[in-house]
């Protein structure tokens, strides 16, 4: 019988959506129910990881991928009492963020063309996440890898990677991610035989994992409420493939792409495209606004989702809230969806966790 989240509802609580993934999920949506509703605790009916769904079917690590939770925004965002503000909690995938997806659907794609076999080593180019998403799937799969990336990536994704067993060939941080784009392009053009060069920056299949996935999950969990879409802009691949599925489930739902506001910016996994080789699926056309976030206002929402929220997430995901909160001031009335693209735990080398929570409550201009 699948886990019921409202089994844990209290009265007048709205009461979270059910993912539908294994067990794991569950048990932490659980614990996310019950933190939801504060000191009143309801633990009934008490469950154990026998009774939950699924215990006792094993399953591949990929079928986790996706079904993520809609978490709800309680505190930041009050001040806009008729906006409701949620996430997607992409950090509950397998590989630990919202490129699990893509880099499944990618592999998926080319298993389909015969395009990837054991004696083929899958190449690309990443910011950290797209490559451990990879090494997760590769090594599940019995594939080899080859990863490019600028090496100034967090300490975090490097050991991550080296635990999954990747190959790792880091590249000149000054250039960034379009660096290791370079790099692997030049690699891949004089290795054609034996590689797989996957290309998530022009890949269909990558926006595609979005348009199947993310963008029907976000319907389905708003109960088609969703009024706005936020997200920011590395591939580009969540923002086109879900903006593009929403769009079609409802075009009035308004698409709001978030990008750092200049080339030199700690928002990793995100690009400012103006100053960057633009990937091949990014169409600006798609998205009815755009929005430029500084570093400095992410980092400060990302401190304050962990102290005030209870999530612990990156610093993409405070720019996407960001974003959000300035979506939320304007309209006053509406409920806005964003992506946090992955969890705090793989950037708690950084700095700024250190500061006091009031350094931080700066003020956001509209
Ligand atoms: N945030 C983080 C932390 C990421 O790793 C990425 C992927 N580079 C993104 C946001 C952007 O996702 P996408 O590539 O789908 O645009």
């Amino acid at each position: 019988m699948p886990f019921e989240a409202k089994k844990f509802a209290v009265p007048g609580r709205r009461p979270l959506d059910t993912p539908t993934r294994g067990r794991y999920a569950e048990a932490q949506l659980a614990s996310q129910v019950a933190t939801s509703v504060g000191r009143r605790l309801v633990a009934e009916p008490t469950r154990t990881f026998e009774t939950i769904a699924g215990a006792h079917n094993p399953v591949d690590v990929t079928t986790l991928v996706g079904n993520t939770p809609l978490l709800r925004l309680r505190n930041l965002g009050r001040e806009c009492p008729a906006v409701e503000i949620y996430a997607k909690a992409e950090g509950f995938n397998p590989g630990g963020s919202v490129k699990d997806r893509a880099a499944l659907n990618i592999i998926r794609e080319a298993e389909r063309a015969g395009l990837l076999s054991p004696d083929r080593v899958l190449v690309d180019s990443t910011s950290g996440n797209t490559g451990i998403a990879y090494a997760m799937i590769c090594a599940a799969r019995g594939y080899r890898l080859k990863l490019f990336m600028p090496s100034n990536v967090s300490v975090e994704r490097k050991r991550i990677l080296h635990a999954y067993g990747a190959e790792v060939v880091y590249t000149d941080p000054m250039e960034g991610s379009d660096g290791a784009i370079r790099q692997v392009r030049e690699w891949a053009s004089h290795h054609p035989e034996e590689c797989f060069y996957a290309n998530q920056y022009d890949n269909p299949a990558n926006w595609q994992a979005h348009y199947l996935t993310t963008g029907p999950e976000i319907f389905a969990q708003t109960q088609g409420r969703v009024t706005h879409f936020v997200a920011g802009l590395g591939t580009s691949g969540t923002f086109t493939g879900t903006t593009r599925r929403l769009k079609e489930l409802n075009p009035f739902i308004r698409c709001i792409s978030v990008q750092p506001d200049s080339p030199f910016h700690g928002l990793e996994g995100l690009k400012h495209m103006p100053s960057a080789i633009p990937p091949g699926i990014y169409e600006p056309r798609l998205a009815d606004e755009n929005l430029t976030i500084p570093t400095e206002e992410a980092y400060a929402v990302t401190l304050r989702l962990a102290r005030e929220e209870g999530m612990l997430m990156g610093v993409s995901s405070g720019a996407a809230l960001a974003a959000s909160l300035r979506v939320a001031r304007k309209i006053g009335e509406g409920v806005i969806v964003t992506i946090f693209c992955d969890s705090g735990d793989k950037y708690l080398s950084e700095r700024f966790w250190e500061r006091e929570i009031d350094d931080h409550r700066l003020e956001v201009s509209g």
